[in-house]
C-alpha cells in the first residue's frame, strides 16, 4: 500500500520549534484505530486480550492509551513489569513472558499478580523456590522444534522460521510433563503459549498456529485432565514494510482463528477458552515515524545524505538490513529519479537507513520520515559513539503534539560513571 506520513510538512516545521529533530512520533487517532480493529477481529471470543509486547514500544504514555482500548501488557524483564505497575497496568492485565528469567523478576511478576508464562521445565521449580507457592494460575510456553513453513508458493513459503534453533519454549513431552507437575503443586487455570514466526505477512499464521495449539490443549486436557483456560498466539503478526507488500488484514485473521477453534475446540467441549495475543509490530510499528532533517551531502563513489538521526535512533536497517520507506516530505509528488544512500552519523558502515534507494531530489533542511517506527525503533536505541536516545513525542487526536519522552541530554549519559 502506498505510504502517507500521518504528519504534514507545515506540522513538522512547526513541532521542529519545540523539538529539535530526530524525533520519534507516534499517532495515537491510528493506535487507538488499530487496538479497536484488533478487538473487533476477535471479538467472537468473550475473553479475548491483546497484551501489548511493552519491548516494542516501552513507552508509558502508549501503554495506557493501549490499557484504555482494553489491552494488557506483556512484559519480559524487571524494568518492564515496574513500567506497567506505574501505569496502573497490573494483575490479570499483565503476561509476563520472560526466558532465562532472573528470580527476584518473578517474585515482582507474581506480587502484580501477573500471568506467568514458563519458558522451561525446569522453571517450575525454580518459580517455587523464589516465591514459594505455584500460583493457580499458569502458563508454559510449547516449541515444536523443527522448521516452521506455512504457505508453500512458486517463490518459496509465505512465513519460514526456525523453531527447531530457537531458545524458547519446552517440548512436548516437558509440556505434558509439567501440566502434570503444575496440577500436582495446586495449578488449577493453565494456558499454552507460543511464537513460532516473526513479522510474519500471512492471514494464515495465527490460524495455523492457533490450529495447532487447539490440537494440542485437545490432547493436553485428555492426558492429564488440566483445565485450559487461554491459549496464547503470542506476537508475530508483521506489517507491510514495503509499499509493494501485501498487508495483513486483521479481520480475516481474526475468522480463520475463529473457524479453526470452532472445528477443534467447541466439539472438544472447551469452548471457555479464551485467545490472548501478544502483538507489538502489528499494534505499533505503522503508528510511528522517525523524522530526521539532511544536515549534510556527499558525493564520492556514491551520493550520500547525511541525517541527524543515526542507527542508535533506529538500528533495525544496521542489523537486519530491514527496509523503511522513507518520504521526502513537501516533495510526496515529485518523482522518485535520484539514487541515494541516506545514511546517519555512527561510525559503523551500517549506518544507513536507505542503500542505493530512489527518492526526489533531496537538498540539506529537508525533512525525512521513516516509516513504520513505531515498535522495535526507540526501543531498539542504544548510546553507541556516545550518541543520546532522542525524545518521544505524541501526535494526539485533537491535532496538538505532547511530549511523552524527552531527549536524552548528555548528563544522562554521564550519570552512571564513576569518575
Ligand atoms: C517480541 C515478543 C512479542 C512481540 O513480537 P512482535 O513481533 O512485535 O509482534 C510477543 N511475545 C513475546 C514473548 C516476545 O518476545
Amino acid at each position: 500500500m502506498e505510504k502517507k506520513p500521518f504528519v504534514t510538512l507545515d506540522q513538522l516545521r512547526s513541532i521542529q520549534k519545540d523539538y529539535p529533530t530526530p524525533f520519534h512520533i507516534y499517532d495515537e487517532a491510528g493506535i487507538r484505530q488499530t487496538a479497536r480493529n484488533v478487538n473487533k477481529a476477535f471479538s467472537w471470543n468473550p475473553g479475548f486480550k491483546e497484551y501489548f509486547a511493552v519491548k516494542a514500544t516501552p513507552t508509558p504514555r502508549i501503554l495506557k492509551i493501549l490499557h484504555e482500548e482494553g489491552c494488557g501488557c506483556d512484559c519480559s524483564s524487571l524494568t518492564e513489569l515496574m513500567m506497567s505497575a506505574k501505569c496502573g497496568i497490573t494483575g490479570r492485565d499483565i503476561m509476563f513472558s520472560a526466558n532465562e528469567t532472573p528470580a527476584e523478576e518473578f517474585v515482582l511478576a507474581s506480587q502484580l499478580g501477573a500471568t506467568i508464562n514458563l519458558d522451561d521445565f525446569t522453571h517450575i521449580d525454580y518459580l517455587e523456590k523464589a516465591i514459594g507457592f505455584i500460583p493457580e494460575r499458569i502458563s508454559c510456553r510449547y516449541n515444536p522444534g523443527g522448521v516452521y513453513q506455512l504457505g508453500e508458493s512458486k517463490e518459496g513459503f509465505q512465513v519460514m522460521d526456525n523453531p527447531g534453533d530457537a531458545k524458547y519454549g519446552m517440548t512436548k513431552a516437558q509440556l505434558f510433563e509439567a501440566f502434570k507437575v503444575l496440577k500436582s503443586k495446586g495449578a488449577k487455570e493453565f494456558g499454552v503459549h507460543a511464537f513460532l514466526a516473526s513479522n510474519t505477512i500471512s492471514n494464515d499464521y495465527y490460524p495455523a498456529l492457533a490450529a495447532q495449539l487447539f490440537e494440542l490443549a485437545v490432547e493436553l486436557k485428555k492426558e492429564t485432565g488440566c483445565h485450559i483456560t487461554f491459549i496464547n498466539l503470542s506476537g508475530g503478526v508483521g506489517i507491510d514494510y514495503r509499499p509493494e507488500q501485501p498487508a495483513n488484514d486483521i479481520f480475516a485473521i481474526g475468522e480463520g482463528v475463529r473457524k479453526a477453534y470452532e472445528a477443534i475446540l467447541t466439539p472438544a467441549g472447551m469452548d471457555d477458552v479464551a485467545i490472548y495475543t501478544e502483538m507489538g509490530r502489528f499494534m505499533l510499528a505503522p503508528n510511528g515515524h522517525l523524522v530526521t532533517e539532511v544536515i549534510h551531502e556527499k558525493h564520492t563513489y556514491k551520493e550520500y545524505k547525511g541525517v541527524d538521526a543515526c542507527a542508535a535512533n533506529l538500528m533495525r536497517p544496521a542489523i537486519y538490513g530491514a527496509y523503511h520507506h522513507i518520504t521526502v516530505m513537501g516533495k510526496e509528488d515529485q518523482p522518485a529519479d535520484h539514487k541515494y544512500d541516506v545514511v546517519g552519523s555512527l561510525c559503523e558502515n551500517c549506518d544507513k537507513f536507505a542503500v542505493d534507494r530512489m527518492l526526489p531530489e533531496i537538498e540539506v533542511g529537508d525533512l525525512l520520515v521513516i516509516h513504520d517506527t513505531g515498535a522495535h525503533g526507540f526501543s531498539m536505541g542504544y548510546n553507541y559513539n556516545g550518541r543520546l536516545r532522542s525524545a518521544e513525542l505524541l501526535l494526539k487526536e485533537d491535532g496538538s503534539v505532547e511530549l511523552i519522552r524527552r531527549a536524552e541530554t548528555p548528563e544522562d549519559y554521564f550519570a552512571t560513571l564513576v569518575w
